[in-house]
């Protein structure tokens, strides 16, 4: 995870920040001698964000001769860790000499750094803010951590540091470039045909790497190329568990993936298949497995296989199809293909479904986009006014993708009933074609 550092004298807020941050997420308490000691560490979650938060307060009750150089101390072991610097002043209090000294400690250390304004809330901070921006670190952000303010504009500010991390973190690709590997993962019941499919495709196409070792424990990833109907060759990360690792090098008899083999293996993927034997139907430990892939936000694609041996097509398809929507509920309308890993049918249009579900599911709406939709969603339906009242959504963004989450904005939005939430989230569906991937809507009520 990327790391953000607290950075700041005392008593200007570090910790309700670190607080609000961290949230009920277990806080570690370092008690290790030196610089570490006084400092706090949690996974902190801002709107959809996710790092690794350090918190240096701990010098509150320093006597003020010795306080700035065992500031200075840990401010710096903090921020050579850290991914970006949150420094924090107080706007009411204005900017002090210490926070200038610190200020400049900071420009030195090369680390990005957002100016945090803190106790911004009503008139009294104004003069702080003003003195914050001649401070040479770029516009303050006016915030209350008390008071949940600037929430949104820490956010827009802390994204790109963290977002740039987040997409170098454990890959070396850009996973949003459009050529990154597609990250597939196979997954079904013992006998479903995974294995038989994967060979096939692989017997096909022209393998650049694999297997590999690597992702887990117990998994190998293989790499290939898969020719589009253009005639691009485009690279497909497949991962799955032990049980290919040995049909693919002792030829041996399978180790049947279980569920939980299955889910991890889903962990590391864009996409998943979920293969179904159609000779045996749909089965409750499918629904279960599917159900867990749109739940860890994984695009998820179905395919029927043995279709070749399959009897009465329409009926079992139908069937199949009506199960998967009622068993389904929060995600209408999951592709369903049906192929023959035997014989080869239907896997490119698998594979370019899959590629296809990959684009929606890395997709970025602009704002102004996200606000013509809104603006219309909510004429076309207006929200209710529970008790008589009035919830009033203000605007959306587009927190992050893979899978596309959204922020809604506004007076008492989490008020919503969820069946108006659905409305939204399918109504954003159609507008920007995001078809079954999961698509997340986070309410942010305005105080
Ligand atoms: P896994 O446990 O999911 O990896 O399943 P396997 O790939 O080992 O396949 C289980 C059995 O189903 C094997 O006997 C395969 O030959 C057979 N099988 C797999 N795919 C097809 C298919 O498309 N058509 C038919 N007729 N048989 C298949």
């Amino acid at each position: 995870l990327p790391t953000v550092a607290i950075i700041g004298r005392p008593n200007v807020g570090k910790s309700t920040l670190f607080n609000r941050l961290v949230g009920k997420r277990l806080a570690l308490v370092d008690d290790q001698p030196g610089v570490t000691r006084d400092r706090r560490e949690g996974d902190g979650e801002l709107l959809g964000l996710s790092f690794r938060l350090i918190d240096t307060a701990g010098f509150e009750d320093e006597d003020a001769a010795s306080l700035p150089g065992r500031m200075r101390v840990q401010t710096e072991a903090a921020v050579r860790e850290a991914d970006v610097a949150l420094f924090m002043i107080d706007a009411r209090a204005g900017v002090t000499p210490l926070d200038e000294e610190v200020a400049r400690w900071l420009r030195t250390s090369g680390t990005p750094i957002v100016l945090l304004a803190n106790k911004a809330e009503g008139r009294a901070a104004e003069p702080g803010i003003h003195e914050a921006m001649a401070m040479g670190l770029g516009d303050p952000v006016p915030f209350s951590a008390e008071h949940g303010e600037g929430i949104v504009d820490l956010f827009e500010a802390l994204r790109p540091h963290i977002e740039r991390e987040d997409a170098a973190e454990g890959d070396d690709d850009d996973p949003e470039a459009p050529d990154a590997p597609l990250k597939l993962a196979v997954v079904g019941r013992p006998n479903a045909g995974k294995s038989t499919l994967i060979n096939k495709i692989l017997g096909q196409d022209r393998l650049i790497t694999g297997p590999e070792a690597g992702i887990t424990r117990d998994s190998i990833a293989i790499e290939w190329l898969w020719t589009d109907g253009e005639g691009n060759e485009r690279p497909v990360r497949l991962i799955d568990t032990a049980g290919m690792r040995k049909r693919a090098k002792v030829q041996e008899k399978l180790e049947k993936l279980s569920v939980a083999d299955a889910l991890r293996a889903v962990d590391f993927a864009e996409v998943v298949v979920l293969l179904l034997d159609a000779t045996k139907g749909l089965e409750a430990q499918d629904l279960k497995i599917a159900d867990k892939v749109l739940q860890e936000g994984r695009a998820l694609v179905i395919a029927l296989n043995k279709w070749d041996v399959a009897e009465n097509q329409s009926s079992l398809f139908n069937g199949v199809k009506g199960a998967l929507e009622e068993g389904l509920a929060q995600v209408k309308g999951v592709p369903l293909l049906t192929v023959s890993a035997a014989t080869g049918k239907g896997l490119d249009t698998l594979i370019r479904v899959a590629f296809e579900t990959r684009e929606a599911w890395s997709r970025r709406i602009t704002t102004g986009q996200l606000n013509r939709w809104f603006e219309r969603a909510i004429e076309a339906n207006p929200p209710p006014a529970p008790g008589g009242k009035r919830i009033k959504p203000r605007y959306v963004t587009q927190a992050k993708t893979r899978p596309p989450s959204f922020i809604l904005f506004g007076t008492r939005v989490d008020q919503l009933p969820k069946s108006y939430e659905r409305y939204l989230v399918n109504s954003m569906r159609k507008e920007f074609d995001f078809g079954a991937v999961p698509v997340r809507l986070t309410m942010r009520p305005s105080k």
